[in-house]
């Protein structure tokens, strides 16, 4: 069955039509993108103001079930929050009650502790919280909560999913692609970041367990871990340490980069263009459907730029040697954590023989005249496991949604976008 895709979010600043915009044309606002929230990051580490937040009759919390987020409808369409008192047994009273320093003395491994993110503030909301750090910060604030079963509050996290999870209610299924836009980019950055706290759970200098601090946004290495001085022998032999809670040393404690912080990574994808500006390169993947075809995309390497990174994928794909790149737009990607960067690159003249000899991962390259793409955009897009459009025929292209990064550089490039007339 086709499905109706969201609308994708607006261009995710005021005034569109500055002169930046006349320059380089309008800033696309790919789907994850676009959050309504004002994270104040600066504000995670101020615990009073992360406690306020967290009862304020205003905010919001997302729960996560193994990382899918509590939904309105069957067919994931907006997210459904719930309140501080539906989320106090699993939470607790107040885990913002300490600082961070009184977290390093108090942090006990064998505890368990309900991941949490502070996502932001919803600023629309003007009866929100109202906070007076040195700033005045007005609007309603949004958590994330993970509600996986396990460890001491197992019993309280199933307790909760019983009583939330009611007719259409339910924990959402496979990758969120239909959620309305706003709830997809406050949903993107609760994803990613439960899923990376969930994936560092040790240090990588020392392999001691870690906790999470600010907000969600940091894990530490505590020096101390008052399950060590519960564990350790009553007999006081010559061997034991002057403070049993004290863990082994480690090196993240002594430089400057003492925290592990969120990972994302950079990816390239790119939509290439013949030098004459009228063919475009798509590559499809064996695992496809047939007469599916997408940009080509490729993670970036250490030490390279996006423009080489694209001009590197391209050859190594496509044998085709790419000349002038730029950026196009970009995207974030959940899954589990990456940013698309988007870009458009033209072929330079003695360079277009496709050849995918070199690294075999595409089935298939071939150049499309912009007049197919354009029939293709209209009617053989959808999502990867969804069928086409009513008016598609059997044997014409297929393309990705609007919600995919590489749509918008699509329509982009038939439209105009990398040639001469085009404002750029
Ligand atoms: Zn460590």
């Amino acid at each position: 069955m086709s499905k109706k895709q969201p609308d994708l979010p607006l261009p995710a600043h005021p005034d569109v039509d500055s002169m930046l915009s006349r320059k380089f044309g309008r800033e696309v606002a790919n789907y994850f993108a676009g959050s309504p929230l004002n994270r104040l990051g600066f504000l995670r580490s101020d615990h009073v103001f992360l406690s306020r937040a967290l009862r304020h009759p205003s905010t919001s919390f997302m729960l996560c079930k193994d990382l899918q987020p509590l939904v309105q409808s069957a067919e994931n369409k907006k997210l459904a929050y719930v309140g501080y008192e539906d989320v106090k047994p699993v939470i607790g009273e107040d885990p913002y009650a300490l600082g961070e320093k009184e977290m390093h003395e108090q942090y006990n491994s064998e505890k368990t502790v309900p991941q949490m993110i502070f996502l932001g503030i919803d600023e629309r909301v003007k009866d929100g919280l109202d906070y007076q750090g040195k700033n005045r910060y007005i609007g309603a604030p949004y958590f994330a909560v993970d509600v996986t079963p396990r460890g001491s509050v197992k019993e309280a996290c199933e307790k909760l999913i019983g009583k939330v999870e009611q007719g259409d209610v339910q924990f959402g299924k496979g990758r969120l692609m239909e959620l309305e836009a706003s709830d997809a980019a406050i949903y993107a950055e609760a994803r990613q970041l439960l899923d990376w706290n969930a994936r560092n759970p040790f240090c990588a200098q020392c392999g001691q367990p870690t906790m999470s601090v600010n907000g969600g946004f940091k894990r530490a290495c505590p020096s101390t871990d008052l399950a060590r001085k519960a564990a350790a022998p009553m007999s006081t032999t010559a061997a034991a340490p002057a403070n049993p809670s004290e863990r082994p040393p480690c090196a993240t404690r002594t430089g400057v980069s003492n925290l592990s912080f969120p990972r994302t990574d950079p990816t390239v994808i790119m939509a290439v263009v013949n030098h004459a500006g009228d063919k475009i390169l798509l590559g499809r993947q064996r695992r496809w459907p047939p007469y599916w075809y997408s940009t080509l995309a490729g993670f970036a390497e250490p030490a390279e730029s996006i423009e080489e990174a694209v001009r590197r994928e391209v050859y190594e794909e496509a044998g085709i040697f790419v000349g002038r790149v730029v950026i196009h737009s970009t995207q974030p990607w959940p899954y589990p954590a990456n940013l698309m960067i988007g870009a458009v690159g033209q072929a330079v003249p003695e360079g277009e023989t496709i050849d995918l000899g070199n690294d075999p991962e595409l089935d298939d390259a071939k150049w499309f005249d912009f007049a197919e793409v354009r029939d293709a955009l209209r009617v053989g897009t959808s999502g990867l496991g969804d069928a086409a459009g009513p008016e598609y025929k059997e044997g014409g292209l297929r393309l990705p949604p609007s919600t995919a990064i590489a749509n918008q550089l699509i329509t982009s490039v038939v439209n105009g976008f990398a040639s001469v007339e085009a404002k750029m």
